[in-house]
């Protein structure tokens, strides 16, 4: 017993050296990836629930790793926010979604708005307040999507001052996976955001729960009440975006309709879906 007790003690421990190493090398990786560009921002379109015309897009990074392939979020922002350079990557992609942007819109895409992601990081390295009124862009085709969990935590002032100055320039707000949250619903609509996106794990479960379908149905009626519109994200089937229309929710994004893609294939989806 004492044998195997001592071999199972070497064996977390190597257990867990591994997984310090791990990180340690994805943390040099990433500081690495910073200065070789290797961050590139991809696009999943936004569709109007009843016209099913796109009405904006979101941008979402992806790590371009020269041997490990490409890497979706889950592998490495995490260790990017304890690195302290999330505000860097957030940066990237808000200049990567802007240029893009004004490139469809060059090429003639009817397309209203972009949304970036945006990290309590970045919202209070300061700086964005300005960069934003230098660019030579209609604010209102730019969204910053929130957490939930954002505004309430510590710096509380300095993050709702932001967001309220960003908003006085016309920078639209959208608050991120509501319903996963403890945020109240009250100190939310204070920040009167324009949208508010239900988040994947409640929408999934609609066509089979009457739990989430009733809850899912209780946002949107708050959000017709207060006039802010809801956004439904994890739409996965066509009986889901037809369901969430009925119940009149007002923009959809999801794998039915298309995933997140590269620059150039989201013009040319756009392209074709216009034309459709
Ligand atoms: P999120 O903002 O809630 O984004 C939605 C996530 O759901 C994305 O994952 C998207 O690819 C995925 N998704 C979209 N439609 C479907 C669907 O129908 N089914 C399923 N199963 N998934 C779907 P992704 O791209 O891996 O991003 C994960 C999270 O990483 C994002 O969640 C966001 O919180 C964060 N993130 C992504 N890009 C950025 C960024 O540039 N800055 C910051 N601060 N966070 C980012
Ligand atoms: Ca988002
Ligand atoms: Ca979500
Ligand atoms: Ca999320």
């Amino acid at each position: 017993a004492k044998k195997r007790g001592r071999g199972r003690v070497e064996f977390f421990t190597d257990g867990l050296r591994a997984q310090v190493v791990e990180t340690k090398q994805t943390a040099d990786d990433i500081l690495r990836a910073l200065e070789q560009g290797e961050f590139v921002a991809f696009f999943q379109p936004q569709f109007d629930a009843r016209t099913r015309d796109i009405d904006g897009v979101e941008a979402l990074v992806r790590w371009e790793h020269p041997e490990r392939g490409l890497l979706a979020p889950d592998a490495f922002l995490r260790i990017a926010e304890s690195l302290n350079v999330m505000h860097r990557i957030d940066e990237i992609v808000l200049d990567q979604a802007l240029f893009h942007l004004r490139q469809w819109q060059a090429a003639g895409l009817a397309i209203p708005r972009v949304s970036v992601n945006i990290s309590a990081q970045r919202l209070l390295e300061g700086g964005l307040l300005e960069k934003i009124e230098d660019l030579r862009f209609d604010p209102g085709s730019l969204c910053f999507e929130l957490l939930e969990s954002i505004s309430f935590e510590d710096d509380d002032d300095a993050v709702l001052n932001t967001i309220e100055r960003l908003k006085a320039l016309g920078v639209d707000i959208e608050i991120d996976d509501f319903g996963t949250g403890h945020a109240s619903i009250v100190n939310l609509l204070k920040l009167t955001p324009r949208k508010l996106k239900i988040d994947r794990q409640l929408i999934t479960p609609i066509l089979d729960s009457q739990r989430e379908r009733q809850l899912v149905s209780s946002i949107i009626d708050i959000g017709r009440t207060c006039g802010i519109g809801i956004v439904a994200e994890g739409v996965e089937t066509m009986d889901h975006a037809a369901l969430l229309s009925d119940m009149g929710c007002q923009t959809l994004q999801g794998y039915a309709f298309a995933r997140p893609m590269r620059a150039a294939d989201f013009l040319a989806f756009a392209l074709a879906h216009e034309s459709r």
